[in-house]
């Protein structure tokens, strides 16, 4: 993005019209080394954060106390941080004591990784007293200093380790990685929610399937707070992951559990011990549950009957699930993981596009009106009925219109009372 580089630029240059040093730090100075894009552009500078506020007419003082300020810029935010170095990380994770330095390499020092541990000046110039650069180009993930002591200070770093190894496929220097296996007791400090979100971004990276690997190798997976199922696992349908769009994290995440053996049922606990959004954790557990309805009654029939029987296991579990689900099939079939001929996958698909109606809200009658309708009181097979109103439209065998609603819904309570 030039303009947040250009905005960026400004608040650096900003910074030393009045006498500061200031420069860009971390992540970004990293990814632009490897030419990956940059997301969040943060600084670093010797400015304390008081003088920082006073320097920008639009700053929101986020941690002030530990001198990072949030600059806006037109439109663009921007981390600031004050050159600081950190002390007694008593829980393993968060440092007691902050406290800020004259020097830029100082505040270098308490970075994780030598890659994370660059600066760019406005010049161009870098400041890379750790050998960030040869690491990246050698392709060596760091720590900075003896990676004992980093990863005793904060935990949370030895899966940020093996994040960044998966993500851009670098390996783990020797040191750094006896460090993990020498500190990998202290994992279970970590609040599950800074891991998932870790394991968020290994998911969605190129290679999750190594990442998976090197956290197993590691002994970390059984050291968290929440359990990781991953001691067993079908081999064909994990290598299915790869396969999938890295941002479809619901299917990935199926894949995941579906190979660990995990059911609809011990997912919906899993993922909330893992901490996961309602909606995301929704989602999973909808698209195994799918999974596992179909399976009870496989049917790779392309007559009326197996259309019918599709269209009601997609309502059932909702269009999105029934989407995931082929997108899902269709990788499955790729790594030899499941025996449905694509030709099934696809008609299946074409059912699902001609779906007419794809939920209640869908349907023009409402639960009221077809009470009206009936003269009758409401009750469960209200539910019932509507269900099967649905089932019918979407499947186009009755018109969505209220007349044609009526008339059938008319029909199956009389049906009904007959029997
Ligand atoms: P991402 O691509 O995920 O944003 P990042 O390296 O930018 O990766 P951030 O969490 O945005 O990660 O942190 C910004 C910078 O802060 C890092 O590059 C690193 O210098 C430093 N940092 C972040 N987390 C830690 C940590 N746990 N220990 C030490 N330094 C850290
Ligand atoms: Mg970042």
């Amino acid at each position: 993005d030039p303009d947040m580089a250009e905005r960026s630029a400004d608040v650096i240059r900003t910074l030393l019209r009045h006498g500061h040093e200031a420069y860009w730090v971390g992540g970004c100075v990293r990814d632009e080394y490897m030419g990956r894009r940059v997301s969040d552009m943060d600084i670093t500078t010797s400015a304390l954060p008081e003088v920082t506020c006073s320097v920008f007419p639009k700053v929101i003082p986020t941690g002030i106390k530990h001198g990072t300020v949030t600059v806006l810029m037109e439109g663009q935010s921007f981390e600031v941080t004050t050159y600081r170095v950190e002390s007694g990380y008593e829980d393993h994770r968060h440092p007691t004591e902050v406290a800020f330095v004259g020097e830029v390499k100082e505040d270098l020092r308490r970075r994780d990784f030598t890659m994370n541990a660059m600066a760019r000046g406005i010049d161009g110039s870098w400041v890379d007293p750790f050998g960030g650069r040869e690491d990246i180009d050698r392709q060596v993930i760091r720590c900075v200093g003896d990676a004992r002591l980093r990863f005793r200070e904060d935990a949370l770093r030895m899966v940020r380790c093996i994040r960044f190894a998966s993500v851009f496929g670098f390996s783990i220097a020797l040191r750094t990685w006896r460090g993990i296996l020498s500190e990998r007791d202290t994992l279970g400090w970590i609040a599950m929610e800074r891991i998932r979100s870790e394991f968020e971004k290994i998911l969605a990276g190129p290679s999750p399937l190594r990442g998976l690997e090197m956290f197993v190798r590691s002994g970390l997976h059984s050291r968290m707070k929440a359990p990781f199922p991953y001691t067993t696992h079908d081999r064909k349908t994990i290598e299915a992951m790869e396969r999938i769009e890295p941002d479809h994290a619901t299917i990935r995440w199926s894949l995941l559990l579906l190979a660990c053996g995990i059911t609809a049922q011990e997912a919906e606990e899993l993922l909330r011990s893992w901490t996961f959004s309602n909606k995301q954790r929704e989602s999973i557990v909808k698209l195994l549950s799918l999974h596992e309805s179909y399976l009870q009654e496989p049917n790779e029939g392309d007559d009326e009957s197996s259309r019918l029987k599709w269209i009601s296991l997609v309502l059932a579990h909702g269009v999105e699930a029934a989407q995931g689900w082929l997108e899902m099939q269709t990788a499955l079939h790729h790594t030899g993981a499941s025996s449905a001929p694509l030709t099934f996958i696809r008609q299946l698909d074409a059912w699902l596009q001609n779906l007419k109606i794809r939920s209640l809200k869908d349907l023009a009658i409402t639960g009221s009106e077809l009470l009206e309708a009936l003269g009758r009181r409401g009750g469960p097979w209200l539910g019932e009925l509507l269900g099967l109103l649905l089932g019918k439209a979407a499947a186009d065998l009755i018109n969505n219109d209220k007349e044609s609603l009526i008339e059938e819904a008319k029909r199956v309570v009389i049906h009904n009372e007959g029997s």
